[in-house]
């Protein structure tokens, strides 16, 4: 067999990856005509990923014609044996998993522990958490984090819900814990990516976390949007008009101020002088939307409605506390994110309520940046 540069195996291997990633399982052949490559030469880099584990073969009977599939001929993201170490800082808690090269369906945690309020308490509870961990030497640990994330850097560079993490040099840390690559990845890009394959025709969206802050990211033809700066969707740190609230970033009248979980919180109790969880503005907006309620959701369409306009995107993705609201008030922000995305002239503007797959997105995170890029002919 001919040798093949490097960069072109790397390429293909990516592309079968891809391919993969995007379904659950696919023949050899289909794998073969996704890169163009004759079946053997596909066929060797195949092989040469089942050795290392990244995928695995897999019996798949013709669903038409049972029993006319060959054991064998389809394969799948190995889901056996765990090889990444995926974590969610979160305000409230952090969560831990050990996860196989394929993507799960759904959301899943090995441990957690509340997320403490100093870097070395965290360190601390990582290490006792990292002993219900059964994988010992990872490929990769990916971390998502809130905030404005400088992911090449490995830095939080603000987090206005988690001020303590801007300080705190989370790789190293980690690197104390597993002997592997460690890939911070900002907590909505993270979202974002959990999405993409999830259900069939997601290739474009915007995705906005409405939750303790207010986040968004782009996916753009299957690939997170990077902007020139270490920023992501800040969607939350735009200022609305008339709002004076003082927000975690330095700033006064942010988008956040009003629509997370705290500052819907706020706003029922300066209307009603009462009220101080989630569940009391479930019960305030029931029956019928209040003034303030209206307001905050239009606030939030106004910037979504915004950011579809410029990307030219026709869909978003709202996860987090919004998709728990009741139906009047998400039926009332989908109808205002479509009269401000001005696509809804011609066609439609889909905006989807959908789960949060940390999980799913990270591993996707692992895939991309250290499955991927490897050569895996020389592993065993
Ligand atoms: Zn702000």
């Amino acid at each position: 067999m001919p040798a093949i540069p490097a960069s072109l195996r790397l390429a293909n291997q990516a592309t079968i990856l891809e391919r993969l990633l995007g379904r659950k399982a696919a023949t050899r052949a289909e794998l073969a005509k996704a890169t163009g490559m004759s079946k053997p030469t596909a066929g060797k880099i195949i092989d040469d990923m089942i050795r290392a584990g990244v995928v695995e073969e897999v019996k798949i009977v013709d669903g038409v014609r049972p029993g006319v599939g060959r054991p064998g001929n389809h394969v799948r993201l190995a889901t056996s044996r765990p090889h990444f170490i995926v974590m969610a800082l979160g305000v409230e808690s952090t969560k831990i998993a050990a996860l196989p090269p394929a993507p799960p369906e759904t959301e899943h945690w090995d441990t957690e522990f509340q997320t403490p309020e100093n870097a070395d308490a965290w360190l601390e509870r990582l290490i006792q958490a990292a002993r219900h961990i059964e994988i010992k030497r990872p490929w990769a640990v990916l971390l998502s984090t809130p905030g404005i994330v400088d992911e090449r850097g490995g830095r939080v560079l603000l987090s206005p819900n988690l001020h303590w993490s801007e300080n705190a040099d989370l790789v190293w840390m980690l690197k104390q814990v597993w002997a592997a690559p460690v890939a911070l990845v900002q907590e909505v890009r993270a979202l974002a990516l959990g999405e993409l394959g999830a259900r069939p025709d997601a290739d474009d969206f915007l995705m906005v976390d409405i939750a303790d802050g207010v986040g968004g990211a782009l996916m753009l033809r299957g690939r997170l949007y990077n902007g020139v700066l270490p920023l992501s969707g800040e969607i939350g740190h735009t200022p609305i008009p008339g709002n004076l609230r003082p927000c975690g970033c330095g700033g006064r009248g942010c988008l956040e101020t009003l629509a997370s979980e705290r500052g819907l919180i706020q706003s029922l109790r300066d209307a009603k002088g009462s009220g101080s969880t989630f569940a009391d503005v479930v019960r305030a907006v029931q029956r019928e939307l209040p003034t303030w309620m209206r307001a905050t959701l239009d606030a939030v369409a106004t910037g979504v409605g915004a950011a579809l306009n410029i990307y030219g995107v026709r869909r978003v993705v709202l996860v987090g506390r919004v998709t728990e609201l009741p139906t009047a008030a998400t039926d009332y922000l989908s109808a205002a994110i479509q009269r401000a995305a001005v696509w809804s002239r011609f066609d439609a503007v889909a905006v989807i309520l959908a789960p949060k797959r940390f999980a799913r997105g990270l591993l996707m995170a692992g895939i991309h940046k250290f499955v991927m890029p490897m050569d895996w002919s020389g592993a065993s």
